[in-house]
């Protein structure tokens, strides 16, 4: 087969990559001339793991390539994939469709015979039908198919979820929509990974009620975790307890500083919006969005009553700012409320993180960089972990608290306990849904 991948952001560039692995012919095309130059080099514009290197493999073995020529990619393509952002439009809630519509129309343009054009990025209910319509205006004479065919790709695990994935779920209308579908991912049918086929609506929506879902999880534990903390039991044995239970499954019960990232507060608030739309409200998702930011904002208060009900003054080190380990990704992530709330009440921050400066720097102004969280933590007053990249897992407590000026510890993660903290010589501790020292 051969592909057009329209975007090369963590959802088209992995895309990309995959489906030329599996021996497609792929061109990816990204508006952003920066980008495709970065790219030609071979290098990879964003972090993820394992990405460099299967994209080399790739084009060494001539199965990829990239340009910025929408025109010549489709150019004898059997399928076009538009993997462009969906951010939230501003003031609404909205998911923006401004850059999918004007992909869709540059492909009618551009297209000479027959192709079917699959939407990857997160699109609510009737867009497709909507590229549909806006194509068909656009070239009243092209024969086409469209297809829904939503990504479930975490980032930091982006290349095995790609090849290995729980589910493929794709939408379609037409017999020829759905051959062409099944060409594409005939690897992943050959080794029996499911298949989910329906209709265009049933997709849009699995993506939607999947993230919401996932997002609604992750805001109850830490809403019991807030409980936790006020009647003193352990969120960590809690979430073991009630995970071991085969209707509940044990992830996304780890209780943290609130969700973030690139899809998880866009979705919810899109499908909420998508609820208000219809008449048929989304009340469970749209006190998950609330409650995920009152989860935020108790980090804040957590952090003031460690700093004694004042930042002014303070030397506080921030160990991860990217909203998972594992990326580069700073989307909606905690840390982009955290931060300036020290910032802005009178801290000094210093901050490390193993990839989120490139992306950071320019959100997190005011704050120091270092290199490690040895250097961040020297002299500083108050320790907040932060994001829990592998490099902060094993850390010499004992070396940092030695260094530092006031030795108190917010594990906003879980990642270690008060004894641990006690041992290393920390005289303040605390964490979530845990009861600390004080
Ligand atoms: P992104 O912002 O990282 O990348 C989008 C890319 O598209 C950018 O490089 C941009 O320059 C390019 N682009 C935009 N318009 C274009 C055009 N007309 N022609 C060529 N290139 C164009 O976005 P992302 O994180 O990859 O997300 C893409 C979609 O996938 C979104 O709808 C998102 O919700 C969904 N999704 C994301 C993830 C994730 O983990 N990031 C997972 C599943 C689904």
């Amino acid at each position: 087969m051969k592909i057009a991948m329209i975007g090369t952001g963590y959802v088209g560039l992995v895309s990309g990559v995959c489906f030329s692995d599996f021996g497609h012919e792929v061109v990816c095309v990204d508006n952003n001339p920066a980008k495709v130059e970065m790219l030609e080099r071979g290098e990879v514009p964003i972090y993820e793991p394992g990405l460099d290197t299967l994209m080399a493999k790739n084009v060494e073995a001539g199965r990829l390539t990239f340009t910025g020529d929408l025109a010549a990619a489709i150019d004898g393509a059997d399928a076009v994939f538009i993997a462009v952002g969906t951010p939230t439009r501003r003031g609404d809630g909205h998911a923006d469709l401004t850059y999918v519509m004007a992909a869709a129309e540059q492909i009618a343009k551009a297209a000479k015979h027959h192709v079917v054009i699959v939407t990857k990025s997160t699109v609510p209910v009737g867009t497709n039908r909507q590229v549909r319509e806006t194509v068909s205006a656009a070239n009243p004479d092209l024969d086409f198919d469209v297809a829904s065919n939503p990504e479930f790709l975490r980032e930091g695990a982006a290349i095995d979820d790609f090849m290995k994935p729980d589910r493929v779920v794709v939408g379609v209308e037409t017999d020829r929509a759905a051959k062409v579908m099944e060409e594409i991912y005939r690897p992943l049918y050959l080794r029996d990974f499911p298949i989910v086929t329906t209709d265009l609506e049933s997709a849009e929506m699995i993506k939607y009620a999947a993230n919401a879902f996932l997002a609604t999880k992750i805001t109850f534990i830490n809403e019991i975790a807030s409980l936790c903390e006020k009647v003193g039991a352990d969120v960590k044995e809690v979430s073991k307890g009630m995970g071991l239970d085969g209707r509940i499954g044990k992830t996304f019960l780890h209780a943290g500083p609130g969700y973030g990232g690139s899809c998880f507060p866009k979705d919810t608030k899109a499908l909420a919006r998508i609820g208000q739309d219809h008449a048929s409200p989304m009340q469970i998702v749209e006190s998950v969005i609330k409650v995920n930011e009152e989860v935020k904002r108790r980090m804040v208060d957590k952090l003031l009553d460690l700093c004694g009900g004042s930042f002014n003054g303070k030397t506080v080190a921030v160990l991860g700012v990217t909203f998972k380990p594992n990326t580069d990704d700073m989307r909606d992530a905690p840390s982009l409320t955290i931060v300036p709330a020290l910032v802005g009440g009178g801290a000094k921050v210093r901050v490390t993180d193993p990839q989120g400066k490139r992306e950071g720097e320019a959100l997190l102004p005011g704050v120091e960089w270092h290199d490690d969280p040895y250097a961040a933590t020297s002299e500083a007053d108050l320790l907040v972990l932060l994001t829990e990249w592998n490099e902060f897992r094993a850390l010499d407590l004992s070396r940092i608290a030695g260094s530092m000026r006031g030795k108190r510890m917010a594990d906003l993660r879980n990642v270690y306990t008060l004894e641990d903290a006690k041992a290393a010589g920390f005289t303040e501790y605390d964490s979530i849904g845990r009861v600390g020292t004080g």
